[in-house]
C-alpha cells in the first residue's frame, strides 16, 4: 500500500471516529451532521485540488506545478519531480540540435535540405551565399526555381546521385561554378550539397586554352617544315633553291627550340619543389652584362644607354633575375624600329628598394593591353612577335620571377613613342654596398640563362 493511499485515509477514517464518538455521547442526529461536514470538508480539499492541477496543466508549458496539502502534497511533488525530468531531458535535446546546426553551419560546403517535392526547408549560411538564398523568403520554394540550369533538373529527377554534377553561372558579371550532389534520406527527402568549384574549373578551363595554345604554337612551324621536306623530296631543286628552303626551315626548327626552353623554364619556375637560390650578387656586372647584350642583339640598329646608380648587390637568384631582365632587354630591342634608343637603368629609392628599368623608342603598347601582356601568349602584334622570334612567353616568365622574388611590374608605355617596363625589387633583397664588397659579388656563378632570346631584331 503505497504511502500516499496510507495518508489518504487519515481523514476518512478521522471524520468515522468523530462520528462513532458523537453518537456515542450526543446521539444519531448530531454523529450524521458530523459524518456530513467531515466528508464535505474532504471533498472540498480535493475538489480544490483538482482545481489547481486542472489550471496548471492548462498553463504554460514552464509553469510549475501547484504544492498540494495532504494527500496532495505527494501527488503534487511526483508531478513536479517529472517536469524537472522532461525539462532536463528537453534542454539536453535542444543543445544537441543547436550542436549539430552549428556543425552544419561550419561546414565549408553548402548544405540544403529539400523536402519530398523537391522544396527547399533549410540551407546553411554556405548554401545560402552560395546560391543566393534567403531563407525567410525562399523557404518553401522549389529548388529547380532557384537553379534553373536544364542539367540540374535532368540529374535531380533522374534519381541518380552516385556523382555530383556541375552547373555554372554568371553572377554580377563573373562566372560561377558549383558541384552539386543530391544525397536521399528519411523516405524521401534529399540534402543538396553544394561545393565551389569556381577556381578548380578556371584552372581546368586554363590548361585547356594552354594546350590548344602550345599546340597551335607547334603546329605552325612543323606545318611548315614538313611543306618544305615534302616540296624537296618531289621537286628538282637547285643549290640556290635547297639552301633557300633549308634557311627557312632552320628558322622555323628555332622557333620550336625557343617555345619548348620557354615552356621548360616556365614549368621549372612553377614547380613548387623548386626552392628560390637566395644568393648574394653584384647589381652592377649584372647590368653590363646586360648591356652587351643588348648590343648584340641590336646588331648596331639601336642605340644602348645605360645608367646606373650606386653599386648595390641582390639577394635572390642571379640566373633567374638574368633571364627575367634579359626578357625585357630582348623586348625592347624586338618592338623597337632601327635608330631607335634603349636604356637600361638601375637605381636604389629612398625607401630602399631597387629598381631595373629597361625603356625604349619603339611601337608603344596600347592602354588596354597592358593589363594582359604577361598572360602566356598574348600578343599585342601576333605577326611582329613572330617575325621577331617571340614565343609570346617572356612577360610570362617575367611574371614568374618576379612572384619568386617578390618583386613587382610596373609597365609605362605611349604607342608611338615606346615602353618603360620598371622592375621593383622589395627592400628587403637589395643593400648598398661600397664598391669592394660590389665587386665580391662578381663571385656569384657564372649566368646560364635560356630564356633570353636572339630574335632577329625590329
Ligand atoms: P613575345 O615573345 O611575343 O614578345 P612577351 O610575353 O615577351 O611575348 O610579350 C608579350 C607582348 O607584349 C608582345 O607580343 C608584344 O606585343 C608586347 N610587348 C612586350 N614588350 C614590348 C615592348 N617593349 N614594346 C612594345 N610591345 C611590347
Amino acid at each position: 500500500m503505497s504511502h500516499a493511499f496510507r495518508s489518504g485515509l487519515i481523514a476518512p477514517a478521522g471524520v468515522a471516529v468523530a462520528t462513532l464518538v458523537t453518537w456515542a455521547a450526543a446521539g444519531a442526529a448530531w454523529a450524521l451532521a458530523v459524518l456530513a461536514a467531515g466528508a464535505l470538508a474532504i471533498i472540498g480539499i480535493h475538489l480544490w485540488h483538482i482545481h489547481l492541477v486542472t489550471e496548471w496543466a492548462r498553463g504554460p508549458l514552464d509553469a510549475l506545478p501547484p504544492e498540494g496539502r495532504g494527500v496532495w502534497a505527494d501527488a503534487c511533488s511526483a508531478i513536479y519531480r517529472r517536469t524537472r525530468l522532461r525539462s532536463a531531458y528537453q534542454r539536453d535535446l535542444q543543445l544537441t540540435i543547436d550542436r549539430f546546426r552549428k556543425a552544419a553551419e561550419a561546414i565549408p560546403d553548402g548544405v540544403i535540405v529539400l523536402d519530398a517535392a523537391g522544396r527547399i526547408e533549410w540551407a546553411n549560411p554556405r548554401a545560402q551565399a552560395q546560391l543566393g538564398l534567403d531563407l525567410d523568403r525562399d523557404r518553401g520554394q522549389p529548388i529547380v526555381n532557384l537553379i534553373r540550369q536544364p542539367e540540374f533538373h535532368r540529374y535531380l529527377d533522374a534519381g541518380d546521385y552516385g556523382e555530383s554534377i556541375v552547373v555554372e553561372w554568371s553572377q554580377g558579371g563573373v562566372r560561377r561554378a558549383l558541384a552539386l550532389q543530391a544525397v536521399p534520406f528519411e523516405v524521401d527527402e534529399r540534402l543538396l550539397l553544394s561545393h565551389d568549384v569556381t577556381q578548380i574549373e578556371a584552372v581546368a578551363r586554363m590548361r585547356r586554352d594552354f594546350i590548344a595554345n602550345v599546340s597551335h604554337e607547334l603546329k605552325t612551324p612543323l606545318t611548315v617544315i614538313a611543306g618544305f621536306v615534302e616540296t624537296m623530296q618531289d621537286l628538282d631543286l637547285d643549290a640556290r633553291q635547297r639552301s633557300r628552303f633549308l634557311g627557312l626551315m632552320q628558322e622555323q626548327a628555332r622557333n620550336m627550340q625557343r617555345l619548348v626552353s620557354d615552356l621548360l623554364t616556365l614549368s621549372a619556375l612553377e614547380s613548387e619543389h623548386n626552392a628560390i637560390a637566395d644568393e648574394r650578387f653584384a647589381v652592377l656586372p649584372l647590368v653590363l652584362e646586360l648591356s652587351a647584350e643588348a648590343k648584340a642583339l641590336s646588331g648596331g640598329r639601336h642605340v644602348v644607354e645605360l645608367d646606373v646608380g650606386e653599386p648595390a648587390t641582390i639577394t635572390g637568384s642571379r640566373d633567374e633575375l638574368r633571364s627575367a631582365f634579359s626578357n625585357l632587354v630582348s623586348n625592347a630591342i624586338r618592338y623597337t624600329p632601327p635608330d631607335g634608343t634603349i636604356g637600361l637603368a638601375w637605381r636604389v629609392e629612398p625607401s630602399g628598394c631597387g629598381v631595373f628599368a629597361v625603356t625604349d623608342s619603339g611601337i608603344g603598347i596600347a592602354k588596354e593591353h597592358l593589363p594582359r601582356l604577361t598572360e602566356r601568349f598574348y600578343r599585342v602584334d601576333r605577326s611582329r612577335s613572330r617575325a621577331t622570334g617571340g614565343t609570346g612567353l617572356g612577360l610570362a616568365i617575367v611574371k614568374h620571377v618576379l612572384l619568386r622574388h617578390q618583386a613587382e611590374l610596373v609597365v609605362d608605355s605611349t604607342p608611338g613613342s615606346g615602353s618603360t617596363f620598371s622592375v621593383r625589387l622589395p627592400a628587403k633583397r637589395v643593400r648598398l654596398e661600397p664598391v669592394a664588397d660590389a665587386a665580391a659579388g662578381e663571385d656569384a656563378p657564372a649566368p646560364t640563362s635560356t630564356s633570353a632570346r636572339s630574335g632577329t631584331g625590329a
